[in-house]
């Protein structure tokens, strides 16, 4: 069979750029396929920062980034993959400065780190307060003169099942937005890096296209998810429109406040105040709004104390957001915020290189679950998670591609299939529209499995998510007819990902009957139970529904030790 890529990446943002670059610098033909051109891809949004130990504020060390990581991550990152992560983050960061990032500096000249949540050191390296922004410029432009050399980038190609053949992931079946019509691109191995599935919660900081499209192939494709019940909540999200405000503000010295004004970390975090991990730092809001003491559902992020100077150079892009989005010019006023759902800590379970259980298929930054952030990730630690853990996945699928033969077949079949099931959905007209289904499936997972978990509110999502799975398979209607940019049959895609994502989820957190990290019971567990928890919950897709399993979290130096804040 002739194939068209050695190595074939889904997902551009950091982590796929990051690992088309190594696997063609590795000596591999490599495709890249994007549902958005990449520089859309939400990776760009990324705010505050990226964590290495460089120890340019204060003494650092990759060991103590390591340590920060897996008493964060409420001790069920996995250790091994974490020691790997701080010790190569520092030559990563300098890689990238190297190839152009626009870091801010300190007074000496060297690259400025900021403090963040829960690190023992400033450890945050930071361009202002638009990260992202300048991360993915970078790597497009590499990106770029790379395309002059050969590689190829399917910009709009929204990829929606994996071809799996005599036990290989040998490509993708794409639907090929700016055109129409279904497409197979083959590769000798392929790397997910589709990012994360916000969007299944109606308050968000994610983009529209963060909708877990990579967890939900690969889970259908027979792959387990790890992790799943582990949704991170940011603590600074702008009402009323879910936007996110930086950690960065907090770093820099922001306080909360409550409605009476009081800074209410003081009673929930003495030690680190609003600078204890994301998870503390959300239930402490969501308990003082539950109490009445919010302000419009929300509490209030004042910066004011930090004065004009600091606030425009340290945080323009959050000052702008503020006076766009709610109206306040955080010189002057506090920002109103609350809790909203932004990382997904569970993902494909892989290897340190990457590697799943398909032979051929990787998987990297927040689809994946290596796991480094296991049930709390720190922020600065998700971009770091995909620039390293992207180029361990691009060695690692060139080193593959270019050992192995092509498989025998050619794919078409599987093409053929799919291609039917698409003119299924767009033939189909009885039955309800999908974002009917998808407005219920964000408002009801936000009320029965956010910040806090209640036994009788999860039991009861349960039955709301077997209805809406039931109302979708029973058949949704795609208005649109036309093949250009039909947004409207891509997004029918993404919503039944969604489901099944969900599902998984709701059935791991009733299981781990334990508070971690994320995954909080107040009401009936509100204790980390290390006896019968310290484990990662693994889930498959049987027939037609979820199956758990757990498996051991891989400890080498850290025992857990209770948490104090
Ligand atoms: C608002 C915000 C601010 C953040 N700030 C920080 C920060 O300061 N520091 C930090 O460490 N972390 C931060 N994070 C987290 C971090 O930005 C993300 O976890 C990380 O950028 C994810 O990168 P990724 O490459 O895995 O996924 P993404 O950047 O989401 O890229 C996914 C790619 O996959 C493609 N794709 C998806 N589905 C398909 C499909 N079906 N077919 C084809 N292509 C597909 C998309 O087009 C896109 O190119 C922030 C997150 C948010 C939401």
């Amino acid at each position: 069979m002739e194939v068209m890529h050695d190595v074939l990446v889904i997902g551009a943002g950091c982590t796929g750029m990051r690992a088309a670059i190594e696997a063609h610098d590795r000596g591999a033909n490599v495709g890249v396929i994007s549902k958005l051109h990449p520089t859309r891809s939400h990776s760009g949004a990324a705010e505050g920062g990226i964590n290495a130990a460089l120890g340019n504020t204060a003494a650092d060390s990759p060991e103590t980034h390591a340590f920060d990581t897996v008493k964060g991550s409420d001790y069920l990152g996995d250790q091994d993959a974490i020691e790997i992560f701080a010790n190569e983050a520092p030559g990563d960061i300098y890689q990238l400065e190297h190839w152009g990032a626009v870091f801010s500096r300190n007074a000496e000249g060297k690259l400025a780190q900021r403090p963040f949540g829960a690190a023992g050191s400033p450890r945050t390296v930071f361009a202002a307060d638009i990260t992202g922004h300048v991360l993915i410029q970078v790597l497009y432009e590499q990106l770029q003169k790379r395309m002059d050399e050969g590689m190829t980038v399917y910009e709009e190609f929204f990829a929606f099942r994996l071809v799996i053949e005599d036990g290989r992931c040998t490509g993708v079946i794409c639907w090929d937005i700016m055109n129409g019509g279904v497409e197979l691109i083959t590769g000798k191995a392929v790397i997910l890096a589709t990012g994360g599935q916000g969007r299944m919660f109606r308050a968000t900081t994610n983009a529209y296209a963060c909708t877990g499209d990579g967890l939900a192939m690969a889970l259908r494709a027979g792959l387990p998810l790890k992790d799943v019940e582990f949704m991170q909540f940011h603590p600074t999200t702008m009402y009323p429109s879910g936007i996110l405000i930086t950690e960065g503000c907090r770093g820099e010295g922001g306080y909360l406040l409550n409605k009476e004004g009081e800074r209410f970390m003081q009673r929930y975090a003495p030690n680190a105040l609003e600078l204890a991990s994301r998870d503390v730092v959300s239930r402490s809001e969501q308990t003082e709004i539950d109490a009445g003491r919010g302000v419009n559902g929300s509490v209030l992020l004042d910066l004011r104390h930090l004065g004009a100077e600091k606030i425009l150079t340290r945080l323009p892009g959050s000052r702008e957001l503020a006076m766009t989005y709610s109206n306040v010019d955080p010189i002057y006023e506090p920002i109103p915020v609350r809790p909203g759902a932004h990382y997904y800590m569970g993902g494909v379970e892989c290897d340190n290189w990457g590697r799943t259980q398909i032979e051929g298929l990787h998987a990297a930054g927040e689809v994946a679950c290596v796991s480094v952030h296991g049930a709390n990730r720190l922020g600065g630690n998700s971009l770091m998670e995909t620039i390293v853990f992207g180029r361990r996945a691009g060695y690692s699928a060139a080193e593959y591609a270019l050992a192995v033969t092509p498989g025998s077949s050619d794919g078409e079949a599987a093409r053929a299939d799919a291609d039917r099931w698409v003119q299924g959905l767009l033939d189909n007209t009885k039955g309800e529209r999908p974002w009917q289904i998808r407005d219920e499936l964000g408002q009801s997972m936000l009320e029965n499995f956010g910040v806090f978990r209640h036994p009788d509110k999860m039991n009861s999502q349960v039955g709301i998510i077997e209805k809406l799975r039931e109302r979708y398979y029973a058949g949704v209607v795609i208005e649109d007819k036309g093949r250009v940019f039909n947004n409207d049959l891509t997004q029918a895609i993404e919503l039944g990902y969604m489901l099944d994502i969900a599902a998984c989820m709701l059935q791991a957190g009733i299981a781990r009957k334990e508070s971690r990290g994320a995954h909080s019971r107040p009401h009936d567990f509100p204790d980390r139970d290390d006896a019968n928890f310290l484990k990662h919950s693994i889930s498959h897709w049987r027939d037609d529904g979820p199956v758990l399993s757990y498996q051991e979290v891989r400890m080498t130096r850290w025992e857990p030790m209770e948490r104090k804040y």
